[in-house]
């Protein structure tokens, strides 16, 4: 059985515990499992900043590249009070798996700050990623690390990013962050990429198990960025969204929520709550409906032991990451829940920061259509790829998807002959 997030396990032993899960179905010898499973860099930066107060406060930074076998390094920067070097070396090292599962050149890498964005103001947020970038400067570049926002970072910090590296060389960069502004050397279709992913992985499942799209009832924990778009998306195709949370509580229609009018509605309030026409419903009811489609869009551990008994959702699209502990994996298997496990279901988002860099690197850009054709065919292909592992070898989705990833980085540092 696989191992993801518990509150108990430390969020790096369950990546390496996953990993081994799949070098042993794969059969990997240990010589080249010593070579792939461990980060091959981890930089630990100290952070301080002069606060509006004039005071100076030490923030702790990380920058961890897990693995450059394929590319450079990518991955996205966390600014959250929980974040630790144990918690970037986990996301790094998913971030390896989730680029070779959908099978663009990079490695993976993570970053983060130990910092409570949400009380800072704008200025020390500037002044806090301006001196973090210049502390990981050794390891970024669009050659060798390639950050992105993720949670509480934005297209303005990774402004703020590439203009402080720009800086140190005297000439503008843009290849050096993806997720940045458009006016900056962003990718049109970047902000709606991984909820977009979420819809290709999920549609894609549905035709697997033969559920009409059409009428499927869709719960969304979280209705930030990747929960929102996934839920339009969805609602676009027909599929009745009937649930939508965020961090303080619930909003429910059974015959389906209009979620571009709650979308417009969160962007004037900051809120789904008192959504006109819906029922407030308590927040965690969401991953207990009765629905087809489940999407955890928020944080880690959202399906723990607790709950995953009651979830009665056909499919879980695991949009956030790692948000179904260890113990719930195996109650929803034997449920016979339909797992799209969060490296192949949000991997749009980074493959549309592949986009980016590359539209980046050869000063071309393209437009929004062409980035959807590309990035729906980047997601179908692959999830038909880990279907057929999961389907031939008899293994779990979440399984099947972690071998796959293994086993391109496992290849790739084969042939390039990396040992010493
Ligand atoms: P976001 O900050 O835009 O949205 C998060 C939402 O979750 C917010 O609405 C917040 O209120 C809500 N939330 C937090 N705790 C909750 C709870 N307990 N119950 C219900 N709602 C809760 O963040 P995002 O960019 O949408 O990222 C969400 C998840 O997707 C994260 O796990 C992130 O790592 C993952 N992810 C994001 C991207 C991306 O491109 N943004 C790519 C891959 C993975």
């Amino acid at each position: 059985m696989l191992a993801t997030l518990t509150a108990a396990k430390n969020a790096y032993q369950v990546a390496l515990e996953n990993f081994d899960l799949a070098a042993d179905a794969l059969d990997l010898e240990q010589s080249l499992r010593a070579m792939i499973k461990y980060p091959e860099r981890v930089l630990q930066v100290n952070v301080p900043v002069r606060m509006d107060n004039g005071r100076i406060m030490r923030f702790q930074g990380y920058r961890v590249q897990h693995s450059t076998a394929r590319g450079p390094a990518k991955g996205g920067i966390r600014y959250h009070p929980d974040v630790t070097e144990d918690e970037v070396k986990a996301l790094a090292t998913w971030m390896t798996w989730k680029c070779a599962v959908v099978n663009i050149p990079y490695g993976g890498g993570k970053g983060g700050v130990t910092c409570n964005p949400e009380e800072m103001s704008l200025g020390e947020l500037e002044r806090l990623t301006r001196r973090y970038t210049y502390s990981i400067l050794p390891l970024i570049g669009p050659e060798q690390d390639i950050p992105a926002p993720d949670v509480y970072t934005n297209p303005q910090v990774m402004a703020w990013i590439m203009d402080t590296y720009s800086m140190t060389k005297g000439f503008p960069i843009p290849g050096v962050v993806t997720g940045k502004p458009i006016s900056l050397g962003g990718s049109l279709g970047r902000n709606e990429a991984t909820g977009r992913g979420v819809f290709y992985t999920t549609a894609s499942s549905c035709e697997h198990l033969g559920i009409a799209l059409k009428d499927a009832r869709v719960a969304v924990q979280g209705f930030g960025n990747v929960g929102s778009i996934s839920a339009l998306t969805l609602h676009n195709a027909e599929a009745r969204v009937i649930a939508a949370s965020d961090i303080r509580r619930a909003v429910f229609h059974e015959r389906g929520l209009d979620v571009p009018r709650l979308i417009a509605y969160r962007d004037r309030t900051g809120s789904v709550v008192g959504f006109p026409g819906a029922e407030p419903i308590k927040r965690d009811e969401v991953l207990t409906l009765d629905c087809e489609i489940l999407i955890p869009a928020a944080l880690e551990n959202a399906i723990t032991e607790d709950n995953a008994v009651q979830v009665k959702a056909r499919i879980i699209a695991e949009a956030a990451n790692g948000p179904v502990t260890t113990d719930a994996d195996r109650i929803l298997e034997d449920k016979g829940v339909f797992l799209i496990p969060d490296i192949l279901c949000n991997a749009g988002g980074v493959t549309v920061s592949y986009f980016e860099w590359v539209q980046d690197e050869q000063h071309l850009f393209w437009e929004a259509q062409d980035v959807y054709t590309r990035l729906e065919r980047v997601m179908k292909s692959s999830f038909a790829e880990v279907l057929k592992i999961h389907t031939d070898r008899r293994v779990s989705m979440r399984l099947a998807a972690n071998m796959l990833g293994v086993s391109r980085v496992a290849e790739a540092t084969k042939i390039r002959g990396l040992y010493p």
